[in-house]
């Protein structure tokens, strides 16, 4: 039995329009550490007592101007190796909109080198198949869903209402999605193909039936079983959700007076829920590390009942903090890094 792995707390920045380091925000790679100050020379926000304060924070890695290749070696290869061995494992991208979560998730679509961590995993695990010696079977299943306002849409199946999707639990106690669409792959090429099925209807969904997208969660899902010779037919079985959150800001008081009062209203109950499933999801990071599982209301958001089995515990867990390290974002990337610090 592995022992409980802490998860992983990745920064990146995204590039920026000021000139990096800024005084504001220091990112020293080789400690680990951002510094955040408000209330300095730049006319930034100050604290109450009206004197710069200064916030620094360590992470597991700081990725500052690197290529999406690296991002992948910090955050992707070690739970693909982990899926080969039996771990489920989740990734997730935390921040405001606009910080780069997309980018690190699905990358830049126009430039196959800027692709993300979700080609990048479907690529390692199709050549660590492929390059395996000695495996008697296996299968990839793929799903793609998008968590809109508490009810979870098929990204794979837009002819899928809401409501006919459900969570219960297999035979094995295992957590399983009744109604999602799971499609059997046998290459990368029909893996990605799916996923842009997926982004395609991501947009469908955000203009004609007015979901948008910077408040859902979206979880990509590589369901693997292999039987390697000698094991007698028992499967190895892994999930890894690769999860692009919603936007960490709060919708803008300014922004909220210009909507009609239902959709005011409605994005208002959405971001409360958000609230309640960032809560959860770090009682349960929380919880892996401390008093185990069993307490832990997975059930009180469906973000993090999807991700039950797949975080925490056993599992590698990465979180991804992605900040714009403008001056004008100081205040959201200081939000952005006390929350990934709590995780810790
Ligand atoms: P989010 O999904 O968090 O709202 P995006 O990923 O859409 O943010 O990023 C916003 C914009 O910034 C996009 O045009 C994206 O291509 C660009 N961008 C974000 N991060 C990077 C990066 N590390 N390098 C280059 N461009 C980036
Ligand atoms: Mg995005």
């Amino acid at each position: 039995m592995a022992v409980a792995s802490a998860p992983k707390i990745v920064l990146r920045t995204r590039p920026s329009s000021d000139r990096f380091p800024t005084e504001a925000l220091r990112i020293d790679q080789a400690s680990k550490t951002v510094t955040v100050t408000l209330g300095g020379r730049n006319g930034l926000p100050s604290d109450r007592s009206g004197g710069a304060q200064s916030y620094s924070f360590k992470f597991d890695a700081v990725l500052h101007s690197v290529p999406q290749t690296a991002v992948y070696e910090e955050c992707g290869a070690d739970v693909v190796q982990g899926a080969l061995e039996g771990y489920n494992g989740t990734i997730l991208c935390y921040g405001q909109t606009g910080a780069g979560k997309t980018y690190t998730m699905t990358g830049d679509r126009a430039a196959y080198a800027e692709r993300g961590l979700i080609p990048r995993v479907v690529s390692a695990l199709m050549a660590a198949l492929r390059a395996e010696q000695g495996l008697a079977s296996w299968q990839l299943r793929v799903s793609y869903l998008e968590i809109y306002n508490e009810a979870i849409f098929d990204l794979l199946d837009i002819t899928t209402q809401p409501h006919e999707i459900t969570l219960y639990e297999d035979g094995a106690g295992r957590l399983a999605i009744s109604g999602l669409r799971a499609a059997d792959v046998r290459s990368e090429q029909e893996a990605l193909a799916l996923f842009f099925e997926g982004e395609a209807n991501r947009v469908i969904g955000e203009h004609q039936l007015n979901r948008e997208s910077s408040r859902s969660h979206c979880v990509f899902t590589l369901a693997l079983a292999l039987v390697r010779e000698g094991d007698e037919g028992r499967a190895v079985r892994a999930s890894i959700h690769l999860v692009d959150l919603a936007g960490s800001e709060r919708v803008s008081k300014t922004r909220s007076e210009g909507l009609l009062l239902r959709e005011a209203g409605h994005i208002n109950k959405s971001l409360h829920i958000l609230e309640q499933a960032r809560t959860w999801l770090l009682a349960v990071v929380l919880a892996a590390g401390e008093r185990g599982r069993d307490h832990v209301p997975f059930r009180s958001s469906k973000l993090t009942h999807v991700l039950r089995d797949s975080i925490g515990g056993n599992c590698r867990t990465v979180l991804v903090a992605n900040v714009w390290g403008d001056a004008a974002q100081l205040e959201e990337t200081l939000s952005t890094c006390r929350f990934a610090a709590r995780m810790a």
